[in-house]
């Protein structure tokens, strides 16, 4: 895949590339701008009935037929166009502006315009290229390229290998590949260097690794900055004069869900220019309370918006700042970087920094912990003082400390949905079981770990296929590692969370393969789900194999003891 890349953005010209690098992931921007490519497959249709001049249902019958609307489009628009002369080759200019005019209609009347639009750009395609055309605004395209192949690509085909770190590094700081694919390709490496936070692109968020207990992770990090981890959704907070942006983990733009944010944001940040960061959780509206993470869901909505905010409201704890009057501070220790941010707010109730302690003490961080449980948080976070803001990184100098269960059982894991097993009985015409995976950040896969089939409801199992159906896939996703043949699969995409039993080692599942025991991989033994959609996770914020491995061997030295 990284070799068909490299050739493809050597022959591309620089005034393009950043355009074939998003339409490659099928898509007109990075993730953070909001404009979406996506056009049902109903106006699709349409649009393909009008370029060829046959009524809809003939159109829909090659469909049914087919089985995919770009193989539909490719024999129909042969037939039409037999005997007519070429035209001359559509370019990547013509076909990025009027997808990106068709995305950008709304409002009254749009679905006809973009009918209207998207035909005359079918009439003027050769029929392989309609194929293809509409393949990727359906979402069908799938080449399952991941980010960090075209970080691969890029380096190979505009410097070497050793530049991937260079390339990476200021992906991690923009979060925009095209951007980055533009300044490499005409002004060089060297460009790219010099990349730095900007307010309005997003800065990759940094992660935490996690250990069992206090008195391991200070072995790794000396009198910690410990803070509460709130149990809401991460928000990197972006602001230029009045104007303000907020961002999830997942790279997406939710300032439309969070206005009551913005709007604190505007009034408490001093400063004209500033990137920030902090967890947003739901409170009680009556007592000020925080309240569980799926409460804050409620607000992750598109419509009723005023009314979500008012029933769940919500506060937002600050922890970070990157960026403060135009200076990229990421590079600046932590606890000069939280100075820079206690003194570019002004805290209210809702707006303000998490609560910390620094201490290099066990009991009394053991002590910490226990008021952050009772007061509704997931745990601590012990963070080095020392330690820069390391985008994009789960790194050992936050280290997470969660609540940890009786005996026997393990903590809660965030798995992603990679296939599913049809039901019987009771269950039968729903999924019986999903099969679920972790993710594998060095090599970049999503092993899978196991098959869960309980714990869910009968409004769970009735809503799974439809929520899934987006995902679906003919065959296994190119980056899951499965063991097991799933009756259906998916794109990697939706996290849920799950607890079991214990860990085991296990011949069929893929999770740290080989690394504990010659093929073997770990499992996740009776697992059932703990009714926590993390829709506001990616795929790659699944726990990770290197966190499973660090469970299973923490559950040994417990054994042994
Ligand atoms: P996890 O989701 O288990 O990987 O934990 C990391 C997440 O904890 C971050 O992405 C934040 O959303 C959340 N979090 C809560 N409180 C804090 C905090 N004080 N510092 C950093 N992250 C926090």
């Amino acid at each position: 895949m990284t070799k068909y890349l490299v050739d493809l953005f050597k022959r591309t010209p620089g005034d393009v590339i950043d355009k074939v690098v998003y339409l490659t992931e099928g898509r007109l921007y990075p993730d953070f701008v909001d404009i979406d490519i996506g056009i049902a497959e109903k106006i699709a249709l349409k649009a393909l009935a009008m370029a060829c001049g046959l009524p809809p249902e003939r159109v829909e019958h090659e469909l049914r037929h087919k089985g995919d609307i770009g193989t539909a489009a490719e024999s129909l628009l042969k037939e039409k166009k037999q005997g007519t002369l070429s035209r001359k080759e559509l370019s990547v200019e013509e076909i990025y502006s009027s997808l990106d005019r068709i995305a950008r209609t709304k409002g009254p009347g749009s679905v006809d315009m973009k009918v209207r639009a998207l035909s005359g750009l079918l009439s003027e395609a050769k029929p392989v290229e309609a194929k293809y055309i509409l393949r990727t605004i359906t979402g069908k395209m799938r080449l399952g390229i991941a980010d960090m192949t075209i970080l691969d690509a890029l380096a190979q085909a505009f410097a070497d290998k050793s530049a991937r770190q260079i390339i990476e590094r200021a992906y991690n700081l923009t979060s925009d590949l095209g951007d980055i694919a533009r300044t490499l390709c005409t002004e060089g490496l060297e460009a790219v260097r010099k990349y730095h936070a900007r307010v309005g692109r997003l800065v990759r968020m940094m992660l935490a690794q996690r250990m069992e207990s206090a008195g391991e992770i200070l072995e790794k990090i000396r009198r910690p900055i410990c803070e509460w981890k709130y149990d809401g959704e991460r928000i990197q907070i972006h602001k230029l004069g009045d104007e303000i942006s907020l961002f999830s983990r997942r790279l997406e733009n939710i300032t439309a869900q969070y206005p009551d944010i913005a709007d604190l944001a505007r009034r408490s940040l001093k400063v004209k220019e500033a990137i920030i960061e902090g967890e947003c959780v739901a409170v009680d509206a009556d007592t000020g309370a925080m309240l569980p993470f799926q409460d804050l869901m409620h607000r992750r909505r598109k419509y009723g918006i005023e009314e979500a905010v008012r029933e769940f409201p919500a506060h937002i704890y600050l922890f970070d700042a990157l960026l403060i009057e135009g200076e990229d501070i990421t590079q600046k220790p932590l606890i000069e970087r939280r100075e820079r941010l206690r003194n570019a707010i002004e805290e209210t109730a809702g707006f303000r920094l998490v609560n910390y302690l620094i201490s290099d003490n066990v009991k009394e961080i053991e002590t910490f912990f226990e008021s952050a449980i009772e007061n509704g948080c997931e745990g601590l976070i012990l963070k080095s003082g020392d330690s820069t803001y390391q985008a994009g990184a789960r790194s050992w100098l936050w280290i997470k400390l969660k609540r940890s269960y009786q005996s026997k059982m393990i903590e809660p894991i965030d798995v992603v949905i990679v296939g599913a097993f049809m039901g019987r009985g009771r269950r039968s015409g729903s999924y019986g079981a999903l099969l679920v995976s972790v993710y594998d950040s060095e090599r970049d896969v999503f092993p899978t770990i196991t098959k869960v089939g309980s714990g869910f409801t009968d409004e769970d199992l009735k809503n799974m296929p439809e929520v899934l159906a987006p995902y679906r896939l003919e065959h296994s996703h190119a980056r899951v590692e499965s063991g097991l043949e799933a009756d259906i699969w998916f794109t990697p995409a939706v996290v849920i969370e799950i607890i079991g039993d214990e860990l085991t080692l296990s011949p069929v599942h893929m999770c740290a393969y080989n690394r504990i025991r010659e093929n073997a991989g770990i499992a996740v033994r009776f697992p059932r789900f703990t009714h926590r959609w993390r829709m506001d996770k990616a795929p790659e914020d699944a726990t990770t194999v290197d966190e499973i491995i660090e469970m299973y061997r923490a559950r040994l030295r417990k054994i042994e003891l």
